[in-house]
């Protein structure tokens, strides 16, 4: 069981631990691409910063997840504006949308190696309540003007290889990367603009002293004005309530080594990444070198053997039989912030603090989105009206210390309503 993404993420990263007092305007705990992200906005505007991470820089799910740089929020358009109402929901919606040009802008602003595809990405229906959803996406983006198609089963099967699928929503705006590689390029910028990076530094405590935060880990401490915790679904217990206020839901990942070509060619044709609109999603793309990487549930647990993963390789047998025999050489898995209203959550419970997590498992384009409107606010004093809803106080999810049972018994649920559809 290894991660591919740390054999092929081809920028380095030196950042040391932590290992004296030192002081700094913003600190930040945190790095995946919202903690890189803000910092490197907020260096850039003269504002200094100090990051720790616990494990190495993209250690979360910023350097293991499945590279599908989704455009929008998890729900629908229409449903964003129902809940926030016309004016706020509008500005999320058009934030989600635009947070996917704004990575592959960084990628190229920065010249980041981390083999950017903007080749799109397909929303996939396996049945009929499928079909209505990616009917009801691709209908309303392109009637607010955004380059989102419905695609009929016909083109879904030229697109994808498979006759699998009922029909699909293919969004121009998305795209895939290589995570890791994005995490390490954007953390290298931020050093460039002088934001000290500290990794092997897990942050054990918070606590004040008259306005100042510090953040306190094994062999240092940082003492700043503002402090930002994005810690996402590896959050603890550092600031009280937060944990409680995500699920950290484990999803999987197992991928091939480069295919031969003649299999390769007939696997995604399209080049886009492609998620089932599904109760259970499943998600994949083949990646610059010709691998295919699987991604879905999986035990809600650290993975033990091959068979925590063997449902992945089986699906992507019965969607392309002509792989059987391809062996899956790869595998690893990572913990989502899923919120009970499935929106991301800015929560500044106090002044000067910014609690930052629950992406929903499509973090890659608005994680990096919230780095930068996280480092808007704090560079305006704590006024500038960010395209997210602030919220001033933590929300737990119900039953919260049930977690892992929650989830086991909602994906087996799920599993079953889809394979009743037929799955
Ligand atoms: C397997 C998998 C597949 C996914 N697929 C996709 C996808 O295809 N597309 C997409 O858009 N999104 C996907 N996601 C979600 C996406 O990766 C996340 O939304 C995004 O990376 C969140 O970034 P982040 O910086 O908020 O959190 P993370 O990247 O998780 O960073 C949080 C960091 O905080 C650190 N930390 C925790 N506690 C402490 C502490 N006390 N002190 C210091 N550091 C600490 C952790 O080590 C971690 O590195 C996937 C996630 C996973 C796990």
């Amino acid at each position: 069981m290894k991660n591919l993404y740390l054999e092929t993420a081809r920028p380095q990263v030196a950042a040391p631990a932590l290992s004296e007092n030192i002081t700094a305007d913003v600190a930040i705990v945190g790095g995946g691409y919202t903690g890189v992200s803000a910092a490197l906005h907020l260096a850039e505007q003269g504002i200094s910063v100090a990051l720790v991470e616990a494990g190495e820089i993209g250690h979360g799910c910023s350097g293991r997840n499945g590279g599908q740089v989704n455009p929008g929020l998890k729900v629908l358009p229409d449903t964003v504006k129902a809940h926030w109402g016309t004016e706020r929901g509008e500005r999320m919606n058009r934030m989600a949308s635009d947070a996917t040009s704004y990575v592959f802008d960084l990628i190229e602003k920065y010249g980041i190696d981390c083999a950017p595809s903007r080749t799109g990405t397909i929303r996939a229906a396996i049945d009929a309540a499928g079909v209505r959803q990616v009917r009801a996406l691709a209908d309303q983006c392109s009637r607010d003007g955004l380059p989102v198609r419905y695609v009929d089963a016909a083109e879904m099967a030229n697109m994808t290889g498979t006759t699998v699928y009922k029909a699909g929503a293919f969004d121009a705006r998305g795209g895939h990367v290589n995570p890791l590689a994005y995490t390490r390029g954007l953390a290298l910028a931020a050093q460039q603009a002088k934001a000290r990076l500290y990794a092997n530094s897990r942050a054990t405590a918070l606590s004040k002293s008259g306005p100042s935060w510090i953040v306190t880990t094994e062999k240092g401490k940082i003492t700043a004005s503002d402090l930002i915790v994005c810690t996402n679904g590896y959050t603890g217990d550092l600031w009280p309530g937060m944990r409680q206020a995500l699920i950290p839901v484990y999803t999987y990942i197992a991928a091939t080594d480069p295919l031969p070509e003649h299999i390769r060619r007939t696997i995604m044709p399209c080049g886009s990444a492609l998620y089932e609109a599904a109760w259970d999603v499943v998600y994949y793309r083949v990646d610059d070198a010709g691998r295919l990487l699987m991604g879905g549930r999986g035990p809600q647990r650290d993975a033990r053997t091959d068979a925590d993963y063997r449902h992945l390789v089986d699906y992507a047998f019965k969607l392309w039989p002509q792989l059987k025999g391809t062996t899956f050489p790869w595998s690893w898995h990572g913990q989502v912030a899923i919120t009970q209203d499935h929106f991301p959550h800015l929560v500044a419970p106090e002044k000067n603090v910014h609690l930052m997590f629950g992406y929903n498992g499509r973090g890659i384009a608005v994680s990096t989105m919230a780095g930068h409107m996280l480092a808007e606010r704090i560079a305006s004093g704590g006024t500038a009206d960010v395209d997210l809803s602030v919220r001033d106080r933590l929300t737990p999810v119900p039953f919260h210390d049930f977690w892992r049972t929650g989830a086991e018994i909602t994906m087996s649920w799920n599993r079953l309503k889809d394979w009743v559809r037929g799955r």
